[in-house]
């Protein structure tokens, strides 16, 4: 698999058993899980479209997305995450619904271009060494007129306060290194790469995080994290 950080997956892989617990590393997913389900929800059909999860980790998506009717796949890099997600799709009654598959994006091309409805790729692509060539795939793995949905970090003085002095070494919520500022993207670079793949940038959204109370919102403050949703151009 090319267009992977091997180091960057292997720390996903050495934490990938805690990833279903709440209150353990992945707790800011648990906690913005919920909210990213429903904005997504809200901008595209999910019941009955296939779709496809890039960096789908332990399965939080992949299973909400599942449990809302979606026919879904999740590809990830990393072989622990993955075993953790068949598993509990397993024990969860999610097994005919998801399938998951060790790929990235463009290992995953050659098996099937244009053919999902939504693609979301959700708190990966900071840790991918080209960004441009990840979203380029994705695109190409959309079917026309389809939707998708990109988080991850900006790159911002209150973004490095926050998501990793504040995060990782002042309260602990995520493991120490697990971003690294160099490798955030702003939006605008963000919607630049969707333009040169052919998606068309329809909304861009702020997602704040209260750590202390571990309260999730949608607002328009994108300084932090944001979603971007975009829809691939028809024909
Ligand atoms: N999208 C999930 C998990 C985010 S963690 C969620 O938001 O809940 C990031 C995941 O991306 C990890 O599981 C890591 O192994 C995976 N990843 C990193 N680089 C990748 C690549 N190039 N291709 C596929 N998966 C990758």
């Amino acid at each position: 698999m090319s267009n992977v950080d091997r180091r960057e997956v292997a720390k996903f892989e050495s934490l990938a058993q805690r990833w279903w617990d709440v209150d353990g590393d992945f707790k800011p997913l648990h906690d913005m899980n919920r909210p990213r389900v429903d904005y997504m929800r809200a901008r595209c059909a999910i019941e009955g479209a296939r779709i496809l999860d890039a960096g789908c980790g332990g399965g939080l998506l992949t299973e909400a997305l599942a449990a809302l009717g979606g026919n879904v796949t999740g590809i990830d890099a990393g072989e622990a995450p993955l075993a953790v997600a068949r598993q509990h799709a397993a024990e969860h009654g999610f097994a005919e619904r998801i399938e998951y598959v060790a790929a990235t994006p463009e290992s995953f091309l050659a098996t099937s271009p244009g053919t999902f409805k939504v693609v979301a790729c959700l708190e990966m692509l900071e840790h991918v060494p080209d960004v441009r060539s990840t979203v380029c795939a994705l695109a190409q793995l959309t079917a026309a007129g389809g939707d998708v949905f990109f988080s991850t970090i900006n790159r911002t003085a209150k973004a490095f306060a926050l998501a990793i002095v504040g995060a990782e070494y002042l309260l602990n919520i995520l493991p120490k290194g697990t971003h690294a500022y160099e490798n955030l993207i702003r939006p605008s670079e963000l919607a630049s790469a969707c333009r040169s793949a052919g998606l068309q940038v329809a909304d861009v959204v702020g997602v704040r995080y209260n750590p202390f109370t571990r309260r999730c919102t949608l607002s328009s403050d994108v300084s932090v994290n944001y979603l971007l949703h975009a829809k691939k151009l028809s024909g």
